[in-house]
């Protein structure tokens, strides 16, 4: 199992490929009647917001989406230029700074549309906006039935609102109540006209149900099995140290695992800190492949676990896999009970990452 980046000095390093990314992306895009609007919030679900960013612009994505103003600030001083939408709804007090960064925010109250055309006013700047219309998951947005009195509203402000969109709440889980809220949107949309850029689905309801103008995050980066998606990010680590355990040594906090004696345990230098869900990584892969199950609890910086036989420093071993199987982040997430969102949004920020398109190297961030 060789590795593009094995040349690296450094002990542990996130690798992203970006032309897995890439085919992700052109199959999203097929299976959209419309356009793909590429979610890139909390660092693009812990692969990095910034480089996917240049990457998918570069490759003709014409929006992408982010959750906070922060996150369109760290585009912004990045040199993104591209339009970047932000799903989270707009706060009052963010509406000069959305406005200064030219990020294209989203509306759910009147509160945020006057602060955002007041602002505009005094800076003598257009404002502009998506509106969000909630169709049943009354967490965001505009209530649907209203939704036409928001729209007036808004635009009697000075206000261009170039889209309009809902979101999901049960796609994958619920598919009755995806069509009541389909159904509503197509209401609002009949309601408002044509002239808006109405935009619906996320991952699993592209994915199920088809859609024409959709915001995919999950289905990116490759992390739902069963559609011919590919995960597109691999953690590997060097062991910091290797040795044979005697019999009855104990390893880790509460010494939980006992060896027999003989045994060869690896250290390696990556823990929960880096987003190892603790008690639910159970393997890492050694260089020829084969599964090294993990020994003892993760710590917060190391991981011990056993292999066959000695291996040099120098020997990369992938700790995370770019798959669906025992050292993929999809099985750390249904080993944790939880989803794969949740484990790979707490991916490390300390590791060096290496963005890679097939062997060559696109960028490096330390
Ligand atoms: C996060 C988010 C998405 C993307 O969801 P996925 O399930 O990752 O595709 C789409 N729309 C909104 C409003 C979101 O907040």
């Amino acid at each position: 199992m060789g590795h593009a980046t094995a040349y690296l000095k450094t002990r542990a390093w996130i690798e992203v490929d970006l032309k897995a990314l890439e085919a992700n992306w052109l199959l999203l895009k097929a299976k959209a009647r419309g356009e793909v609007i590429p979610v890139l919030k909390a660092e693009a679900y812990g692969h990095g917001a910034l480089p996917l960013a240049r990457f998918l612009f570069q490759k003709g994505a014409r929006w992408v989406a982010v959750a906070t103003v922060s996150e369109g600030r760290t585009l912004r001083e990045g040199g993104v230029e591209g339009e970047i939408l932000l799903l989270g709804s707009l706060h009052p007090l963010e509406a000069e700074e959305v406005l200064r960064l030219n990020l294209l925010p989203t509306l759910s109250t009147l509160e945020a549309a006057q602060a955002l055309a007041g602002r505009a006013r005094a800076l003598g700047l257009t404002p502009r906006a998506h509106l969000k219309v909630d169709t049943g998951m009354n967490r965001v947005g505009f209530p649907w039935e209203e939704a036409k009195d928001a729209l007036l509203a808004v635009e009697a402000l000075g206000i261009r609102v170039e889209g309009v969109y809902t979101h999901l709440a049960t796609a994958g889980e619920d598919e009755a109540f995806v069509e009541v809220q389909r159904s509503r949107f197509q209401r609002v949309r009949e309601a408002l006209g044509e002239g808006y850029f109405y935009h619906l689905e996320n991952s699993h309801g592209l994915l199920l149900h088809g859609g024409e103008n959709v915001r995919v995050g999950l289905a990116l980066y490759g992390l739902i099995p069963g559609f011919s998606l590919k995960p597109i990010l691999r953690l590997l680590a060097r062991p910091t140290l290797v040795k044979q355990l005697g019999p009855g040594d104990r390893v880790g906090y509460g010494g939980e695992y006992v060896a027999r004696g003989g045994e060869w345990l690896l250290t390696l230098p990556v823990g929960y800190a880096d987003g190892l869900p603790r008690g639910a990584v159970r393997f890492v892969k050694g260089p020829e492949g084969g599964l090294y199950p993990v020994a003892g609890r993760i710590s917060m910086d190391q991981t011990t676990v056993l292999s066959p036989g000695p291996l040099p420093l120098e020997a990369v071993l992938e700790v995370l896999s770019p798959d669906f199987g025992p050292t993929g982040l999809c099985a750390w997430a249904e080993a944790r009970g939880t989803i794969p969102y949740e484990v790979a949004v707490h991916l490390s920020r300390r590791f060096p990452r290496v963005y890679r398109y097939g062997e060559e190297v696109w960028e490096v961030l330390n």
